[in-house]
């Protein structure tokens, strides 16, 4: 298939990749020259905008930062829908709030195209190896279109429901995980000032009714895991402010719902507390950092 990839970043560049991979002929943009120099490198014809990538397509997908870029990207005069035949099929995997990508979804569909919002989840190390899932919010019939393409970039490919339910399931889940690494954040903190050793009190949590992700799979406490930012002194993994992004989304969305977010909104506001310190760009369990008590007594580092 002959496929416009629009947003060679860190998750749109390997995306891209796993696409040639698979035997797919590509046609790239980026607004960094060097990132659709990376791409046709490897094999894929570089364009000159968004609308020239998307005109010689069968099939387009984007990548990019936020809503604003994806506003333009789709809509702007020399976007995807300004050189686009009726009927060509359009995936945006970027995360985005479900409104914006509700608004672009029916500019599409009143041009004569269909479109899904697919963001993932899975990160930089599941984009490489091809593993991301994949929520989407699409018509049925699209949605079983497009699977198998996207089978090539992820091994979890589920359909949420209709135009934005993608960003929603994307948006709910990670509001969760930053909530519940903080709380796992506090009670193994309080745990240790108490005495606990941190192994022993996270074996306790982990086989007890706390249990959840952000203690088993990620604990931020130093030392109890391997393999965790945590243990190398919170680099990589999911940056604090890719998690401050998505926490502003979900407020965002639930303002606009008129539905409480309580937790959520006390969690945005500790992460851009931790952002506004110099943590943005360490992993968000660094978190644990604010409520650590320290040896001088300080509390913040
Ligand atoms: P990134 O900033 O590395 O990549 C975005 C790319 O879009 C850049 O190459 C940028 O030059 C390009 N771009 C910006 N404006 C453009 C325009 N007008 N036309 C064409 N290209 C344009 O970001 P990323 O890490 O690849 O993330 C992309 C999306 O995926 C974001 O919405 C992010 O929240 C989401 N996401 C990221 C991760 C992660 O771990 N990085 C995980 C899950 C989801």
């Amino acid at each position: 298939m002959k496929i416009a990839f629009i947003g060679l970043g860190n998750m749109g560049g390997p995306m891209a990749r796993n696409l040639l991979k698979a035997g797919h002929e590509l046609v790239v943009f980026d607004v960094v020259q060097r990132n659709v120099e990376a791409l046709t490198a490897v094999g894929a014809a570089g364009a000159a905008s968004a609308k020239l990538a998307a005109s010689q397509a069968e099939l387009v997908i984007t990548m990019l930062p936020s809503s604003p870029h994806v506003k333009s990207v789709y809509l702007g005069e020399s976007g995807v829908l300004a050189g686009l035949a009726g009927g060509i099929p359009l995936i945006d995997s970027s995360t985005i709030d479900p409104h914006t990508a509700r608004d672009v979804a029916a500019a599409a569909h009143a041009h004569g195209n269909p479109m899904a919002d697919a963001p993932v989840s899975g990160g930089t190390g599941g984009a490489e190896a091809g593993t991301l899932t994949f929520m989407v919010g699409a018509e049925p019939a699209l949605f079983e279109r497009i699977r198998p393409i996207l089978g090539s970039m992820g091994k979890n490919i589920v359909h949420c429901g209709g135009a934005g339910t993608g960003q929603v399931a994307k948006i709910c889940n990670n509001m969760l995980l930053g909530i519940s690494m903080i709380g796992v954040a506090e009670a193994m903190s309080l745990g240790v000032a108490l005495g606990i050793d941190a192994k022993v009190l996270a074996g306790i949590i982990n086989t007890s009714s706390g249990r959840c992700w952000s203690s088993d799979t990620y604990n931020p406490y130093p030392g109890v895991m391997e393999n965790v930012p945590a243990a190398r002194g919170y680099s990589g993994g999911f940056g604090t402010d890719l998690m401050l992004k998505d926490l502003g989304l979900a407020t965002d969305a639930a303002k606009q719902a008129k539905q409480p977010v309580a937790m959520g909104a006390m969690a945005q506001q500790l992460y851009q507390l931790w952002s506004s310190r110099g943590g943005g760009a360490k992993d968000f369990s660094a978190i644990i950092d604010l409520l650590k008590i320290t040896p001088a007594g300080g509390g913040v580092p």
